[in-house]
């Protein structure tokens, strides 16, 4: 069985974000792979060490620094996890959390996790807007569709990011990149909902929660003409091809 942890879904769900959870967890039960999925907020108890995979969504100023205060206090433990190969995904205010700071739109830096060498500033006007990038799924050249919408600059340090900017702001609106990357943690400003527009970025995250918890990361293909059409929709929009 996968065990899933959705963090503050009640803080965290800009945008339609919760829709990443429920995709995840169609992807297995269509498979027939047990899943459990524990909701955690405010003040619950949180055990890093029993999860496979953990999903935060976006948030506003004010949900985020809630969250971030609240998540601090699982710090050391969320990083070791994630050094054990916890699976993550986090979505815009939830990935600045993973940050040494971030900024909020009043200008006030409030300080980050520190478990991704990286920083989020902000300035100027919100980064928002339909966006395609170009990642790297087991190699492949893949190209993910999505919705952004952040005040936030974010800037890489020592740590890659998701993808390419092939359309959109991503990160910064400057370097080109999007997200970040690090060990089996895979962050974005992408709400979209991400997961249900891009199956083949949900189904990764699947073997890699399987793989995690010891079991054979083999997915059996599902008819994905509905999903297939969510993800072209806007490449077709845009002139660009799906791959
Ligand atoms: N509050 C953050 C920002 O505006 C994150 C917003 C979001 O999650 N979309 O940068």
């Amino acid at each position: 069985m996968i065990r899933a942890c959705h963090l503050y879904p009640d803080l965290l769900n800009l945008y339609g974000d919760g829709g990443n959870m429920v995709a995840f967890q169609k992807r297995c039960q269509w498979r027939n792979i047990p899943l459990q999925i524990l909701y955690k907020s405010l003040a619950d108890t949180k055990d890093f060490n029993a999860y496979d995979f953990v999903f935060l969504g976006g948030g506003s100023d004010q949900e985020q620094k809630l969250a971030g205060a609240d998540l601090m206090k699982s710090r050391d433990q969320l990083q070791k996890a994630i050094e054990n190969g916890l699976v993550v995904l986090a979505i815009s205010g939830g990935y600045q959390l993973f940050g040494c700071h971030y900024e909020t739109g009043d200008g006030k830096q409030a300080p980050g996790l520190a478990i991704l060498d990286m920083y989020t500033e902000t300035g100027g006007k919100r980064l928002v807007g339909n966006a395609v990038i170009e990642m790297k799924l087991d190699g492949v050249p893949t190209r993910v569709v999505g919705f952004e919408n952040h005040y936030g600059r974010t800037f890489l340090d020592g740590i890659g990011p998701l993808g390419k900017v092939l359309f959109g702001k991503g990160n910064n609106g400057k370097d080109g990149l999007e997200g970040a990357r690090y060990k089996n943690v895979f962050c974005s400003y992408l709400h979209g909902p991400l997961l249900p527009k891009n199956a083949a970025l949900t189904d990764k995250l699947i073997r890699l929660a399987l793989k995690k918890r010891g079991l054979e990361p083999y997915l059996k293909p599902l008819d994905d003409t509905f999903e297939q059409r969510a993800h072209t929709a806007l490449l077709d929009r845009l002139g660009l091809k799906a791959n």
